[in-house]
């Protein structure tokens, strides 16, 4: 645990899911996967097309419509239904296509072998700290076990727009009825959490897995509070 500004009082907590409370990246490797052969099952003109193809796809129409990515399911959901326009299907067909392979989406993406060190840590705080989760992502945290220990979650698209914009932050702080300079976001990301948790007046605590040095890292604009490497660094703070 690093400490890099002085903490306040913690009368809240705040967590990131993806990359915070488990490994998002094979859950959305095997989900990608899985869609790409429902695709190549169902819709035969597909069948060259690959994982890397709609990525490129998601990438040009973000370019087109920029801020569609506050969105991630409707930002997949039209990737989905202009690729299959692309390979020639009706717009019909399209858009039941995209339909049909967004629930193929949702049943992988929040099928998450959560770790045992998460539900013992969120356990835990959760017998001293109100604690809610903050996304950007489009995991269902009921699907996957870890809905019980959060008094709310707020997902970008439906409660505002992604971090680091504050829509979500200040959602939070209204709804907790606690001032944002006393609750504490916890993320792995040093823009959308970090950057955004400081800009909105929370506390931020990143959680850096990969071994990053934050102050010789381009993308370190704002240091957080604390830096740990372990969410059960968490319990020095009970
Ligand atoms: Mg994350």
């Amino acid at each position: 645990m690093r400490f890099y500004r002085p903490l306040l009082d913690i009368k809240a907590i705040s967590f990131d899911l993806d990359d915070t409370l488990y490994n998002n990246q094979p859950v959305m490797e095997r989900t990608e996967k899985q869609v790409t052969y429902f695709l190549h099952q169902h819709y035969p003109e597909l069948r060259r097309f690959q994982v890397n193809d709609f990525r490129t796809l998601r990438i040009q129409l973000r370019e087109k419509e920029p801020t569609i990515y506050h969105d991630v399911s409707y930002w997949r959901w039209r990737s989905l239904y202009l690729l299959l326009l692309k390979y020639g299907y009706s717009e019909r067909e399209a858009k039941q296509g995209a339909t049909n392979a967004m629930k193929v989406f949702h049943q992988w993406r929040s099928n998450i072998d959560i770790p045992q060190k998460t539900h013992d840590i969120l356990l835990q705080l959760a017998r001293r700290f109100p604690l809610i989760a903050i996304t950007n992502g489009n995991v269902d945290p009921a699907k996957c076990n870890l809905i019980n220990y959060f008094q709310f979650v707020l997902f970008a698209g439906p409660d505002g727009r992604a971090k680091p914009f504050g829509d979500m932050f200040l959602t939070a702080a209204s709804r907790l009825k606690i001032a944002p300079k006393h609750i504490l976001h916890v993320g792995d990301d040093l823009i959308s959490d970090v950057a955004g948790a400081i800009q909105h007046g929370l506390q931020a605590c990143w959680i850096n897995t990969h071994q990053v040095d934050a102050l010789n890292n381009q993308t370190t604009n704002v240091l957080p509070h604390i830096e740990i490497s372990h969410l059960a660094s968490l319990y020095r703070l009970l």
